[in-house]
């Protein structure tokens, strides 16, 4: 199963990601992660990804359709894989759809974690990652209002709302549960 997770920052999808990984046995593939893997290798990516990232900004889209084109170029895709903060933006939506209709197959699902924007804030303010500071953290916000609409848009059709409010717990039943619905739709007259 190849699927998407979108959502505010600090709208947990990564804590459900990695839930959600455990839970079918595939990758989490976290584009934030790599990012900060680079940034802690030191490598010249990192480097320059690093001074988006401190200031919120989105990393440029080249250079991340090249760092998630040669993630996925790896085996441990091959059943599928669940990515976490990318695409962030119609074109990289694109150039992810293009991607994977040369290779692995498309998309099955986008799962979007809807949460208020108070409930982030103080999830965000309580992590203190470093890019989790006032200033920086409404550019991040500024940023995903104005992307992340017309990228749900981009994929209606296999978008999946999870309201991801309250505990870790009951936001996982949610989505283990719109999964099923979504990979066998039941059919009124055949159960
Ligand atoms: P959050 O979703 O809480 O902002 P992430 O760890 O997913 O946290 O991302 C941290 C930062 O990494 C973003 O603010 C951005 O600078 C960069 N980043 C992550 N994913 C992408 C992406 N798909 N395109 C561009 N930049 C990205």
């Amino acid at each position: 199963m190849r699927m998407i997770l979108t959502g505010l920052p600090g709208a947990g999808k990564g804590t459900q990601a990695h839930l959600l990984a455990q839970f079918l046995e595939l990758p989490h593939i976290s584009t934030g992660d790599l990012f900060r893997q680079h940034i802690a290798d030191r490598t010249e990516l990192g480097q320059t990804a690093k001074t988006y990232i401190n200031s919120g900004e989105l990393v440029p889209s080249d250079i991340t359709v090249a760092m998630v084109r040669d993630r996925l170029g790896a085996n441990d895709v091959a059943s599928g894989f669940i990515l976490d903060g990318f695409p962030r933006t119609v074109d990289q939506a694109m150039a992810l759809d293009e991607l994977l209709s040369d290779t692995l197959g498309p998309l099955d699902a986008v799962l979007d974690f809807t949460v208020s924007e108070q409930t982030v804030l103080n999830r965000m303010l309580a992590r203190g990652r470093a890019d989790d500071t006032d200033d920086v953290i409404r550019t991040r916000l500024r940023i995903y209002n104005e992307e992340n609409e017309p990228l749900l848009h981009h994929y209606s059709s296999i978008l999946c709302s999870i309201d991801a409010e309250g505990e870790v717990e009951d936001v996982h039943t949610r989505v283990v549960r719109a999964l099923g619905e979504r990979l066998s739709p039941s059919r009124p007259g055949t159960n």
